[in-house]
């Protein structure tokens, strides 16, 4: 064990005597030299490896074959009594220091790091309770859909727990959350539906709860709607039977005199056929009174074939045969129609599952837009900071300018457009101060000049603006300000900088501490520099002015 002295709180303190003179605390694992001095046994032997052959207390030469353990002693120190270390948080246990460690490894009042990394630290005897009750990153069950989650995203996963129970919107019944698409689409009292001879020309759409009721009073329209939708069926198919016979040309007299119904009329006619369907289709729309329709049915044969694309079979030439035929035939079109009807319903069945699933993918959408709005949000928000970071290092640059500002104007030709057209006539140069403490000003320029000045010079002024210092400068301000239109000739002494100094006029309200962000006031020339010596210059170089203030406040 490689330790120092204990560092504990012994009860009654020990005498001096048993305090290491290196590490100043009580003896751990006790050394005496021959020279008859005590120190713990780590701390002397780190004594010697470092070079120092000599006794710390008298200097006499030591090594480590003059120094043996001192068993009594440790013996004496490890039978004295101390309190548990943890006796802040609470712990009262005061024992022999022998036991103390043993004690330290169940302390209840131990504090450590809850194990699930939620960063919580907790007494070891609240631990438990903490993992059971509290602790953010326990796992729980979701008592709904039996999912295992942290309990930190319990939250968000009860808002889209698909066992859960919601309202559904329209009858506000409870229905479990992945059951609510289906609910509306099969039992929802409220949600709207069509009536199921929607096909055969019922168009009403009503609540679920009141369709019974519809059923029962339209008993009559329904029936009748069926009547015409079969008619036009045994038409469809009597004009395929027609046409296959016509082009076999089988036809006969005597074969289209069978028929099933009274009166019979026969008619071997397509065109005939054709508005016969027609008209019992537009008594109903029209909303005439029940009639039956008179059908012809020159070939009843044909009822007996599934389809209407598929061909007849050939025709009877017996007309005994024949009619006994035809009663089997009218038990076969009560099956078709069954047959229909069962298609009809299994179609709507496939409709109201894929609108479940559809209700089910919208939901899901929701739930990924919102996601995504939230993100968009952050966003926004870093990106504001980042701005506002931004324009703190622009008011960083105008400070460490110590009051000499160069103002580059860029596009100067579309900005001299902007002013004669009077879109943009006045532009102002970002702020600067005087120097790191000091004034806060811009410049002014109106590139088409101001009031007469306008369209003959370049109008330049200085704006005193509301600094961080304005409290502790002294107003109004005082001093010079030296103002520069910069000549970029390339030949540098041929450069003819246009140079104007300007003396404060304590009186003038542009000197005046500034009441407002930037003083409305300003103090300059508003015939800088006549605009055509400006144009056949080198004043504007790649379309660039170059503008310099330099700050000169009185001492
Ligand atoms: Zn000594
Ligand atoms: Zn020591
Ligand atoms: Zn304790
Ligand atoms: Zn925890
Ligand atoms: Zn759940
Ligand atoms: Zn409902
Ligand atoms: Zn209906």
């Amino acid at each position: 064990m490689n330790k120092e002295g204990y560092d504990l709180d012994f009860e009654p303190t020990p005498e001096n005597r048993y305090e290491c003179p290196i590490c100043l605390l009580i003896l751990r694992d006790p050394m005496q030299t021959v020279c008859g001095h005590r120190f713990c046994k780590c701390c002397i032997e780190r004594w010697i490896n470092d070079g120092k052959g000599k006794c710390p207390i008298d200097n006499s030469d030591l090594t480590d074959g003059q120094m043996f353990p001192d068993n009594f002693a440790k013996r004496e120190i490890l039978s004295m009594k101390v309190r548990c270390p943890n006796r802040k948080s609470g712990c009262n246990t005061c024992l022999e220091l022998k036991h103390i460690e043993e004690h330290a490894e169940s302390c209840p009042y131990h504090y450590q790091f809850c194990p699930n990394n939620c960063l919580s630290q907790l007494l070891r005897k609240d631990l438990d309770d903490h993992l059971q009750e509290q602790c953010s990153k326990r796992s729980v069950l979701c008592s709904f859909c039996e999912e295992s989650m942290l309990f930190e995203s319990y939250g968000e996963h009860e808002i889209i727990c698909p066992a859960r129970m919601v309202p559904c919107d329209l009858c506000k019944e409870d229905v479990m959350r992945e059951k609510i698409a289906e609910h509306v689409a099969t039992t929802c009292p409220h949600a709207t539906v069509k009536c199921c001879f929607f096909l055969l020309g019922c168009h009403k759409e009503i609540k679920r709860e009141k369709m019974e009721k519809h059923m029962k009073s339209h008993v009559q329209k329904h029936l009748q709607l069926m009547c015409c939708a079969f008619v036009k069926l045994l038409n469809f198919q009597n004009i395929e039977s027609i046409l296959s016979s016509r082009t076999s040309g089988n036809t006969s007299t005597q074969n289209q005199t069978e028929s099933i119904h009274d009166p019979i009329e026969i008619s071997g006619d397509l065109t005939a056929l054709l508005q016969t369907a027609e008209g019992a289709a537009s008594g109903v729309a029209d909303g005439a009174p029940w009639r039956v329709p008179r059908v012809t049915l020159p070939n009843v044969r044909s009822l007996s074939i599934a389809g209407p694309t598929t061909k007849p079979p050939p025709i009877e030439r017996s007309t005994s045969e024949g009619k006994s035929t035809n009663l089997a035939d009218g038990a076969s079109s009560s099956e078709l129609f069954d047959t229909e009807f069962q298609s009809l319903k299994e179609r709507n069945t496939y409709q109201d599952e894929s609108l479940a699933r559809h209700s089910h993918e919208l939901l899901e959408l929701q739930y990924k837009y919102n996601n995504l709005e939230r993100n968009h949000k952050d966003l926004r928000q870093k990106m504001r900071a980042l701005e506002d970071k931004i324009n703190s290092l622009s008011d960083i640059e105008g400070r460490l300018c110590n009051g000499l500002f160069v103002w580059k104007i860029k596009n100067y030709l579309q900005r001299r457009r902007e002013a004669e057209t009077g879109e943009m006539t006045v532009i102002h140069s970002p702020p600067f101060y005087s120097n790191f403490y000091g004034y806060k000003l811009c410049m002014r320029c109106n590139l088409n000049g101001v009031d007469f000045s306008v369209g003959r010079h370049l109008s330049v002024f200085i704006h005193f603006m509301q600094g961080e210092w304005d409290d502790i400068l002294s107003w109004p301000f005082r001093g010079k300000i030296v103002l520069s239109v910069l000549d970029q000739n390339p030949v540098a002494d041929q450069r003819q900088h246009a140079v104007e100094t300007l003396v404060s006029k304590p009186m003038l309200a542009a000197f005046q501490r500034p009441t407002t962000h930037r003083n409305h006031k300003g103090f300059g020339y508003m015939e800088y520099v006549p605009l055509d010596v400006l144009d056949n210059s080198t004043y504007v170089v790649n379309d660039t002015l170059i503008l310099k203030a330099q700050v000169f406040p009185e001492v």
